[in-house]
């Protein structure tokens, strides 16, 4: 075994031990020579203890001490065997780890105060809720361009300012480091610098985020101790950026090493990123690496962009156009539902509490801090409560409540700024029962979307499998998403809940080992129950589209930072129709003569007046408002009735 590792002990404490009992504990440790750190891990106490002499046993046998165990990785701190949960980190308003990707851009180097303030905002407003750059630049050469230093770095922290954007700068020595802390939301620990360890500890101890480059030929478990080094200094927010190791292949600059990702995710709780830019040094791959990196399972990444590259002071040849960028940048919100996550998104700069927003000038809103309660339908695990959390954030203050209508309700009566709700399913198409709500509560609108895969698991007790089950227990659109699998077990009987989530409860409840549920994999995990098959749904394409909902408010409307375009680009209404023939032709034709598309249109009975119908259609809204406003006029003519269920900015 290698020399440094002097033994690690986890101890949990009971969570009702006593103070004085809590004291011998530490008492036996400290005078046995441990270094001893607390920390609390979902409501349980847990202490580490470095050092040599005692014995599992000798500390297991100790009142309120509940179990003791034994790491077997030298990196202590950054091991997922001290902690379970992923780590979230914090720079400024964004949150790096979790459900949510986050991509750092800017130039490799500050060139100058308009140089950074341009390509900080060109990338602001594609997405990049970071702006990274360097002030001080480590460079192979001593007559390469060295960096403008702490005049680049308040160039750079004035032009994120502006913006609202946090910034990330490069960090080369340990003095440098105390002068910069002010300046610098994240530090950053460069390749060349990942096993300087006076600059680590200094770092570490000013206990602000930092990012650790993975060296150029350091292993994965070299890397970890680099990170180790960081957590042990007293920062608890590392996040590690893989930037592509040393090969024997020379085509590109370094070799990406995707498969780092996982591994280390297994390994540690920090948040990985990837440098795509330094990884293959061409301009050309940078895009292909990107969209690899998140497809594996990437919490970010970091890209070099540059309003004009070639002119570039340091690493132009792998410095995006900001052009190429936005098209990354839309890419990755296409790709982002497949992995179960949303891209990051930054309010608008300047941003209001609540924002102004009509129907003649929708796109002047602005973003409202999200400080009140969001409210979905269920218990923790439901689809509706991973939306939330993709969409706002794993902080995002929840309400849960037991049916659609009382998410509805929720919004309306103030106890929620916001709801969730299912609109349309990718499979089993609208769930009318929410467009029924929406002229149910016509101060209710939507003012945003999201798009989230749904994976289905059957799941039950503990000793349950799937030939002891009679009975499943599912919200309907679980079973209509399931069918296929169901009807391979006919003899089932179905029975339908209010919600995923109640019928998890049920079950749990109630013991049995013949019924089992149909959620997700977050309720099983949340509730104790075994999968017995995940992934029933009938086709892997299947998504679920949810609309984020608000109170309507006298020409202003809640908007919420989710990923989309920068303004609202969709309407979603429902009109009726005169008795008269053509009259549907008509109110179609109001909308396709001012040009405006058409994305759905369905027909749904109105209630208490049989064979009568209300028509849904979602449009996308043209660059020019006008041609909307002009449309929706000559609809009201020709309506019976007319309501508009949202004006929204469209997910990917
Ligand atoms: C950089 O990010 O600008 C940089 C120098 O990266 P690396 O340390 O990964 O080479
Ligand atoms: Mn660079």
């Amino acid at each position: 075994m290698p020399d440094y590792i002097i033994g690690t002990m986890i101890i949990i404490l009971s969570k009702e031990i006593s103070a004085h009992d809590k004291k011998l504990v530490y008492s036996l440790l400290k005078d046995s020579g441990y270094t001893v750190r607390e920390q609390t891990l979902c409501g349980d106490t847990l202490i580490s203890a470095s050092g040599k002499g005692l014995a599992m046993h000798e500390l297991e046998i100790l009142p309120g001490v509940e179990r003791v165990a034994q790491t077997s990785k030298p990196y202590e701190l950054a091991s997922r065997e001290t902690r379970a949960d992923d780590t979230i980190v914090s720079v400024g308003p964004v949150k790096i780890g979790g459900a949510r990707i986050v991509v750092i851009a800017g130039p490799c180097a500050v060139e100058s105060r308009e140089q950074i303030a341009e390509v900080a905002e060109r990338v602001r407003d594609s997405g990049a809720v970071i702006l990274r750059g360097g002030a001080f630049k480590p460079r192979t050469s001593p007559y390469a361009f060295q960096g403008l230093g702490m005049k680049g770095l308040e160039y750079m922290k004035q032009a994120g300012e502006a913006l609202g954007m946090p910034i990330v700068t490069e960090v080369v020595s340990p003095e440098l480091a105390t002068e910069m802390k002010d300046l610098t939301d994240m530090f950053q620990i460069g390749a060349r610098n990942m096993q300087n360890f006076e600059l680590l500890k200094r770092v570490g101890a000013l206990r602000k985020p930092v990012l650790l480059k993975r060296g150029a030929s350091a292993t994965i478990e070299e890397w970890l101790l680099s990170a180790e080094y960081l957590l042990a200094s007293g920062t608890n927010d590392v996040i590690l950026c893989e930037r592509g190791i040393r090969t024997f292949e020379t085509f590109t600059r370094n070799t990406l090493d995707i498969s780092a990702i996982p591994v280390v995710k297994g390994l540690s709780h920090l948040p990985v990123i990837v440098d795509p830019s330094h990884a293959l040094g061409i301009r050309a791959y940078v895009h292909a690496a990107a969209l690899s990196a998140i497809a594996v399972g990437a919490d970010g990444l970091t890209v070099e962009v540059h309003c004009n590259p070639d002119k570039a002071f340091s690493d132009g040849p792998q410095s995006l156009y900001p052009d190429q960028f936005e098209k990354l940048m839309r890419d990755i919100e296409a790709l982002a539902p497949v992995t179960g996550k949303e891209l990051q998104r930054l309010p608008p700069p300047n941003a209001k509490k609540v924002s102004e927003i009509s129907f003649s000038s929708a796109w002047t809103a602005a973003f409202s801090l999200i400080t009140e309660k969001i409210a979905f339908s269920g218990r923790s695990g439901a689809f509706a409560e991973r939306a939330l959390i993709n969409a706002f954030g794993e902080d995002a203050d929840r309400l849960p409540v037991s049916s659609f209508s009382g998410v509805f309700d929720a919004v309306l009566d103030g106890r929620a700024a916001f709801g969730m709700v299912p609109v349309e399913n990718s499979l089993t198409g609208s769930v009318h029962e929410n467009y029924d709500l929406f002229l149910r509560y016509p101060d209710v609108v939507m003012t945003g979307e999201i798009k989230l895969r749904i994976v289905h698991c059957l799941m039950a007790n503990e000793g349950a499998d799937l030939s002891s089950i009679k009975t499943v227990r599912s919200h309907a659109q679980g079973f209509a998403q399931c069918r296929d699998f169901l009807d391979k077990h006919a003899e089932w009987y179905l029975e339908i809940h209010p919600t995923t989530t109640d019928a998890v409860l049920s079950i749990v409840k109630d013991g049995s080992k013949n019924a089992a549920a149909i959620a997700s994999e977050a309720a099983a995990n949340a509730h104790g129950l075994v999968i017995l098959k995940a992934g029933i749904e009938n086709n892997l394409q299947n998504y679920t589209r949810f609309a984020i909902i608000a109170r309507k408010q006298e020409g202003k409307q809640l908007i919420p930072a989710v990923s989309g375009p920068k303004k609202p680009n969709k309407a979603s209404l429902v009109f009726s129709v005169k008795d008269e023939p053509g009259a549907l032709i008509s109110c179609l034709g109001s909308l396709s003569g001012e040009g405006i598309n058409m994305t759905k249109l369905e027909s749904r009975p109105i209630l208490g007046s049989p064979w009568s119908y209300m028509f849904y259609v979602d449009l996308a809204i043209p660059e020019d408002e006008a041609l909307f406003n002009k449309a929706l006029d000559a609809l009201k003519k020709q309506a019976v009735k007319l309501q508009i269920l949202g004006v929204y900015r469209a997910a990917a």
